[in-house]
């Protein structure tokens, strides 16, 4: 059975997730819905699995991954959970808006932080671990689900390619390394579901991803 939904919102094409728990209630990540149409599309999947969104995680909080959280807020009184040190990325992403001439809903107030590295968070009778994985964003996580082997990767690994480096906050050695030490210390079978473009697994990324891979031959590694 499919737990994890995904769609592709806004301009910059961002992968939201939504995760059924199986009893009814469902966990979205990085809700990027911006217009009326991409909100309805998130509604009619929800109402024909016949779940409600409970709960609402953030991998980092760039933009593109947040236009839809004061709709979420508004729709399912859950406010998005951030990791805390990811604060100051929350704090610019209205001033991105604006140097992209693009309109964000006001932020709405933000649900419990998010927990320490590696400490567990529950989605219904499944439970994800937190890891910290920064390079990308200063504060951003990744949500490891051990028992479906599947982890909601946000901008740290992409299929075929990484996060980029040039926002504030970002820098290329921390994303190797947390590429190296969180992403490729899971078994080749771990499925990840990337901000941006197709899922793909650890075993093709750690033998052939060009910027960071296993034999350490990647652009970004030396
Ligand atoms: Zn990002
Ligand atoms: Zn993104």
């Amino acid at each position: 059975m499919n737990r994890l939904h995904s769609f592709a919102f806004n301009a910059f094409s961002e992968q939201t997730y939504l995760l059924d728990h199986g009893n009814g209630e469902a966990t979205v990540f990085d809700p990027g819905m911006s217009t009326a149409l991409e909100r309805e599309e998130f509604e009619g999947i929800c109402g024909k699995l016949g779940v409600v969104v409970v709960q609402c995680l953030l991998t980092h909080a760039h933009l593109d991954h947040v236009m839809g959280a004061n709709w979420i807020k508004q729709r399912y009184g859950c406010g998005p959970r951030l990791h805390p040190t990811d604060e100051q990325t929350w704090e610019q992403a209205p001033l991105s808006a604006k140097l992209y001439g693009i309109s964000l809903d006001t932020l709405p107030d933000r649900g419990e932080d998010l927990g320490k590295h590696g400490s567990g968070i529950a989605c219904g009778n499944m439970e994800l671990e937190i890891r910290c994985a920064p390079g990308h964003s200063i504060g951003h996580v990744v949500f490891v689900c051990h028992s479906l082997k599947f982890v909601v990767g946000g901008d740290v690994l992409f299929s075929g390619s990484i996060g980029r480096t040039d926002l504030p906050g970002g820098d290329p050695d921390v994303l190797a390394k947390s590429i190296e030490e969180q992403l490729y210390s899971l078994s080749d079978d771990y499925t990840i579901h990337p901000g941006h473009g197709g899922s793909t697994t650890i075993g093709k990324e750690r033998s052939s991803n060009p910027f960071v891979n296993g034999l350490g031959t990647g652009m970004l590694q030396r």
